[in-house]
């Protein structure tokens, strides 16, 4: 007999009710439908079951990086349409065409291409037009741009469903950000109007929050849903999805004078209670919090990290208190938000959701 397998060193509870909750809110504060962002593994927190948990509410698309993300969503038997975020790589093309999934267009030889491979397909592939209001990634620049608009309508096997254009400063930069919402409008303005197209979309999480919708129908959240706000000023009405846990596996005093961990950039001044967690950057925790303040969640209290994060462990000062050997411990969650740990590691909270790795076990609760 095989002894039943242990429980896992790290592992990540995600609260599927938080995240409808946090759609609920997205959509309410877009005041339109939704695209859900779901790229990068929906932003860690497991693709399949997230596009699986959304599938059930209404969203209109869900937002992906890749064929291979949207492949994923495919074949997890979720029906809702698939929205490709970037621009698209010639050999990704046929089976975008085969698989009627949405691709934004950025270029005139892509529009050309897609219409050729839909012609072949025998079908007519809805498409986005992407335009670049200053993000600077991808999308076609607003000059001669209703030229190019006629030339993509003539091409007979493509359908423009839709128009996009992409935020790059919603969060930081509210003069630019006003900027680029005038653009769009005055792009759509230059095309013949909104109600050319089907769709309208600008507005990431950031943009939904902060801004008002002008002639958008569609709002592409992303790090909302996932219950952490890019706003400072917006976090109470979302609620945490992502819990990042593990446990004490060794409870030790150490005298004064003792240093902890790689580069012994910490020393204990006076004996102290020191506590080893079973979780390091291996598991996607940010070895930058290093010496930045960052603490962990344990017995309903928060305590220092100590030292450098190694790749599978960290200390922690537990002096004068109950902390024991097998106690869970919260890396972040509802006691410590991701973006405290986010701004101690020099990062965003997204670079942190999809850093954490594949030997965290992600728990659905
Ligand atoms: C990632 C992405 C989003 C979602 O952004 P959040 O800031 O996470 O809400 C929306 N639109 C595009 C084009 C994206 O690439």
């Amino acid at each position: 007999m095989n002894p039943p397998p242990s429980p896992p060193r790290a592992w990540a509870e995600i609260d599927l009710s938080a995240l409808r909750e946090n759609l609920h809110t997205a959509r309410e504060s877009a005041g339109c439908a939704v695209m859900a962002v779901v790229k990068a593994g929906a932003y860690g927190h497991g693709l399949e079951e997230i596009a699986r948990a959304l599938a059930e509410e209404e969203v209109v698309f869900f937002g992906v990086a890749n064929v291979g993300e949207a492949r994923r969503i495919a074949e997890a038997g979720v029906t809702t349409r698939i929205y490709l975020l970037g621009a698209t790589w010639a050999e990704e093309r046929q089976e975008i065409v085969a698989r009627g999934w949405t691709p934004c267009i950025s270029s005139l030889d892509e529009a050309r291409h897609f219409n050729s491979l839909a012609f072949m397909h025998k079908s007519r592939l809805k498409v986005h037009i992407s335009v670049d209001t200053g993000m600077g990634r991808g999308g076609f620049v607003a000059e001669g741009l209703p030229a190019i608009l006629n030339e993509i309508e003539g091409l007979p096997n493509l359908e423009i469903e839709g128009i996009g254009s992409h935020l790059s400063s919603a969060d930081e930069d509210e003069e630019f950000t006003l900027g680029q919402i005038a653009k769009f409008a005055e792009i759509l303005q230059s095309l013949g109007g909104a109600e050319r197209f089907a769709w309208r979309h600008l507005s990431n999480s950031a943009g939904l929050l902060g801004y008002g919708r002008e002639h958008c129908n569609l709002a592409r959240p992303g790090l909302m849903l996932y219950g952490v706000s890019p706003l400072a000023t917006h976090p109470a009405q979302l609620k945490n999805v992502m819990s990042l846990k593990s446990r004490v596996t060794l409870v030790r005093d150490l005298p004064a004078g003792h240093a902890v961990s790689y580069g012994r950039t910490f020393v204990t001044a006076k004996p102290t209670r020191v506590a080893t967690i079973g979780i390091g950057y291996g598991d996607g925790y940010p070895r930058h919090v290093s010496g930045h303040g960052a603490e962990a969640f344990i017995r309903g209290r928060r305590f220092p990290l100590l030292g450098r994060v190694t790749m599978d462990q960290l200390m922690v000062d537990v002096t004068d208190s109950e902390v024991a050997e097998g106690d869970e411990v919260e890396m972040f969650g509802p006691n410590i938000r991701v973006d405290e740990v986010a701004a101690k590691a020099d990062t965003i909270a997204w670079e942190i959701l999809t850093g954490i790795t594949p030997r965290v076990v992600r728990v659905y609760v």
